[in-house]
């Protein structure tokens, strides 16, 4: 019921102002109680006091009526009247005092009564005196009637004041009593009440002292960092328990507002950290892209093969770093990938394959296998456990090429991938349209050789070289013995065939390094560098001999055997640099084998100044 603290230190307050208030009702009541025996026992007094003054007037009044009868002296008489006016005074006094208690009343009248009768003998007694009959009033009090009266009186006022002394007492005892009980209750009372009051203070202090010492406890906890210092203890009072819970609420209110504001600054750091991802990754992409830029520069730019397969080298490891790979491209008749460049540390076993080899090629898109056993793995991989990616390279409407890349390409490299296979096939594309447009220039179609203006270039080049180096440099010109008669014979197609197989055989005879042309007709030159005139010889010698070998066939019909003439000369110093003088020499000695019977080699020997000559 008391579970406000309020109530329980107004109910106890209530108690404590009750047993004051008892207390001093218990007191007042007995100091009034106290006061009233003391008027009794002072009214007992008085009805004693006054009874004596009675007997004592009575008394005078009867000493004065001997004394005037005996003396005769009118003295004695003068203050009997007012004695005896007194006496009865006090006498009725005492009738009106003892009014309240009926057997002390009636005794107080029997004693007037007595005292009237004493007093009317005293009277006649005293009227005989006053006439003058002092004997017959000596013999009246003689006659002892008075003595008998006052006897009476004094036994009967004897009775009357004992009794009244008695009640004196009674009323004392009882005054007495009545004070000590208020000593009691000053006594008993106060410390009882200082006791309750003392409890009362000590239980208030209590329950105030304990919650708040639980609340400190909570703050010190909460103020420390600990977000979980909730108050769960009784709190003993409804107003503590609602200061409890309200502080549960703040601190949960507390806690979550901490963790919103974790959480904001936990999802701006993702956001940042997002924002950080994407603006390295676009920076990574943008390089990547400036990497792709000027890797299609230099592809676009190589003039050979080589230059082509050093800028691949050099920068397919730049934009996917840590792979390793092969370019493969179609050869001219299509029917071979070949590979063009590598790079990283591929092993060299890679190597030329047919296009139905590839996946990438026969799909023609990207074929990829990232796990041992998920994917078909292509002929022309020698390991058959291998992770790897086959970029088909498309240009021109074709198929090209493919790039064999060792691992796995991940995500973020897919498109630096994709830029990069479309850059190297357009500049493979351009590669091989250039090349094909260059060798129209420089190569005769019939024969595949290189063509007069070629020849002319290269020999001014060399001879360049030579007159720098001091090496020797050696031409040969060479005709075919009697060409006509094939044109003549059987027909002009006949005789191109005779022109394809010569240039094939000298093609075959002549080192790498030795430029043959087709001079014109069906005459040609070789240049020879670092050659002099006889190793030169030696090896026309065998061209020649191997020419006059070939059997000539044209759609199933044979058309015999042919010849060729050599004229054979080297570059001195006394001859001019662009080659005709050395072109002159050679055909000279040409002239000369043609002379001698055709079907020979002969070397053109000039000294110094010859050529004028
Ligand atoms: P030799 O050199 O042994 O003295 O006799 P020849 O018959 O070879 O003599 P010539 O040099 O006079 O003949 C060359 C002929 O070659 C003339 C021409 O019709 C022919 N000719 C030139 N160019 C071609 C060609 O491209 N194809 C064919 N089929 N014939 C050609
Ligand atoms: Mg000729
Ligand atoms: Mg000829």
């Amino acid at each position: 019921m008391f579970t406000s603290l309020t109530s329980r230190v107004a109910a106890l307050g209530i108690i404590v102002v009750l047993s004051l208030l008892v207390l001093a009702a218990l007191l007042f009541d007995a100091s009034l109680k106290t006061r009233a025996s003391f008027d009794n026992v002072a009214h007992s007094a008085a009805v004693i006091e006054t009874t004596n003054l009675a007997l004592m007037e009575l008394r005078e009044a009867e000493s004065g009526q001997r004394g005037f009868v005996l003396t005769r002296s009118p003295l004695f008489a003068q203050t009997f009247e007012q004695r005896v006016k007194d006496s009865r005074e006090a006498i009725n006094r005492v009738v009106a005092l003892t009014a309240d208690n009926e057997l002390q009343k009636s005794r107080a009248q029997g004693l007037r009564t007595l005292i009237d009768q004493r007093i009317a003998s005293l009277r006649e007694t005293m009227e005989l005196a006053r006439r003058g009959s002092f004997d017959a009033a000596r013999d009246a009090i003689a006659g002892g009637r008075g003595r008998e009266l006052m006897t009476s009186v004094s036994i009967h006022a004897q009775g009357f004041l004992e009794q009244e002394h008695a009640l004196q007492a009674q009323r004392t005892g009882m005054a007495e009593q009545r004070l000590a009980r208020v000593q009691w209750l000053a006594l008993i009372g106060t410390p009882l009440i200082s006791i309750l009051v003392l409890l009362v203070s000590l239980m208030i202090i209590r329950g105030i002292r304990r919650p708040v010492g639980i609340m400190q406890d909570a703050m010190t906890s909460l103020g420390a960092g600990d977000r979980d210092a909730r108050i769960v203890n009784a709190m003993g009072s409804e107003e503590f328990s609602r200061l409890a819970s309200g502080y549960n609420v703040m601190v949960d209110q507390l806690k979550a507002a901490v963790s919103d504001r974790s959480r904001s600054e936990e999802e701006l750091q993702i956001a940042n950290a997002e924002l950080l991802r994407n603006s390295a990754a676009l920076r990574e992409r943008g390089e990547v892209i400036e990497l792709l830029g000027g890797m299609a520069h230099r592809m676009q730019s190589a003039r050979t093969d080589e230059e082509l397969a050093q800028v691949i080298h050099v920068f397919v490891p730049r934009v996917l770093p840590g792979i390793s790979g092969v370019l493969y491209a179609h050869n001219n008749s299509r029917n071979l990938l070949v590979r063009i460049a590598d790079w990283g540390t591929l092993a060299s076993s890679h190597d030329d394959f047919a296009p139905d080899q590839c996946w990438a090629l026969r799909r023609g898109q990207s074929h990829f296998v990232t796990a041992p056993g998920t994917e078909i793995v292509c002929g022309h991989v020698p390991d058959k456990q291998s992770i790897y990616h086959c970029e088909p390279l498309l240009a021109g409407g074709e198929v090209i090429g493919t790039l064999y890349l060792q691992g796995v390409i991940a995500p973020e490299y897919r498109f630096p991938l994709t830029v990069m296979a479309e850059n190297i096939a357009s500049a493979l594309f351009n590669h091989h349209l250039q090349r094909g447009l260059r060798e129209q220039t420089i190569r005769d179609p019939l024969t595949g050789l290189f063509n007069r203006r070629y020849m002319e270039e290269t020999l001014a080049l060399e001879i360049a070289r030579a007159a720098r180096s001091g090496e020797p440099l050696s031409l040969v010109m060479c005709d075919v013995d009697h060409f006509k008669r094939f044109n003549d014979d059987f027909g002009h197609e006949a005789g191109d065939i005779v022109l394809q197989a010569v240039a094939t055989e000298m093609r075959n005879h002549f080192r790498d390094g030795d430029v043959v042309c087709r001079f014109g007709g069906e005459e040609f030159t070789i240049i020879a560098p670092q050659t002099s005139s006889e190793t030169l010889l030696e090896r026309v010698e065998h061209v020649r001999d191997a020419i006059t070998r070939i059997n000539l066939r044209q759609a199933g019909r044979t058309l015999g055997s042919t010849s060729m003439s050599f004229g054979i000369a080297s570059w001195n110093n006394h001859m001019d640099r662009e080659g005709s003088a050395l072109i002159q020499a050679a055909d000279a000695a040409l002239y000369r084998a043609k002379r001698e019977g055709r079907n020979r080699a002969l070397i053109e020997r000039m000294a110094a100044g010859a050529l004028e000559g």
